[in-house]
């Protein structure tokens, strides 16, 4: 796994250390042992691990400025996006969220064993932590729900001028069309979408930029069986 990485990194132009790869790999290797007893990821093969966890959160490096920033990663489940980006930018402070307590367990379990440092796991739905409102700088999110409904999770978390990043497969373009309206509503601008292939394979991945140019007027987030039900849509 160590040698992907290490490859993958150079060819993303991302400084790494050894040591920093040897902790992302460390950390992979924690997620497979784990993984025989519950049920964290579908992908379990070092290589693919290495290549579609791992150097697909990396790229998001290449695409914004994390250095310093508050950094939230909704829907984090076994750690990704968030995790290698902490790793990799030392300087964030990052928060992972999920819905379910023993994804959060995991991560938090493997960040105190391996010493990453800076990471805050919250067990909870996105929709319903008021007091994260607006906290942070960057909220990124990988595979958690069309990207509509995703932006009523994420965007009230981020405060004015930051970035909300949805990570997202080739060709998202009817979806990024038919979120425009509720990103709008929510305080946000459609900024980029930005293609990206991920390193040793031939898989294309994109990602979402929006910025937060207005608050997030206070009726949202809704509910999740409303956001979900009624999704923010032009009618
Ligand atoms: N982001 C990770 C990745 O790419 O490997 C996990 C993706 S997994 C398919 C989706 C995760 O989102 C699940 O762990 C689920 O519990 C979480 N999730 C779904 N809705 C959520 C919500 N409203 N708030 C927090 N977590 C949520």
């Amino acid at each position: 796994m160590e040698n992907i990485l290490t490859e993958g990194l150079e060819a993303l132009s991302i400084p790494a250390e050894r040591e920093t790869v040897e902790t992302l790999a460390a950390y992979g290797r924690l997620l497979a042992a784990t993984n025989r007893v519950m049920n964290l990821t579908a992908i379990t093969d070092p290589a693919d691990m290495a290549r579609l966890h791992f150097l697909d959160s990396a790229a998001l490096l290449t695409v914004a400025d994390f250095s310093g920033k508050r950094v939230a990663d909704v829907g984090s489940g076994a750690g990704f996006p968030g995790i290698p980006l902490r790793v990799l930018q030392p300087d964030m402070h990052l928060t992972v969220m999920d819905s379910v307590g023993k994804k959060m367990d995991f991560v938090d379990a493997s960040c105190r064993r391996l010493g990453i440092e800076n990471v805050n796991c919250i067990w909870g739905r996105a929709e319903e932590l008021p007091q994260l409102r607006e906290k942070f700088d960057i909220v990124v999110s990988r595979a958690v729900a069309e990207l509509d409904v995703l932006a009523e999770l994420c965007l009230p978390l981020v405060g004015r001028g930051g970035l909300f990043i949805a990570m997202k497969g080739p060709d998202c373009q009817a979806e990024a069309a038919q979120a425009d309206y509720a990103i709008r509503t929510l305080g946000g601008q459609l900024r980029e979408i930005r293609p990206y292939t991920i390193p040793g394979t031939d898989i294309s991945h994109t990602a979402l930029v929006v910025e937060k140019t207005a608050p997030t007027p206070i009726r949202y987030p809704r509910r999740y069986a409303q956001i979900k039900k009624n999704p923010l849509r032009e009618t």
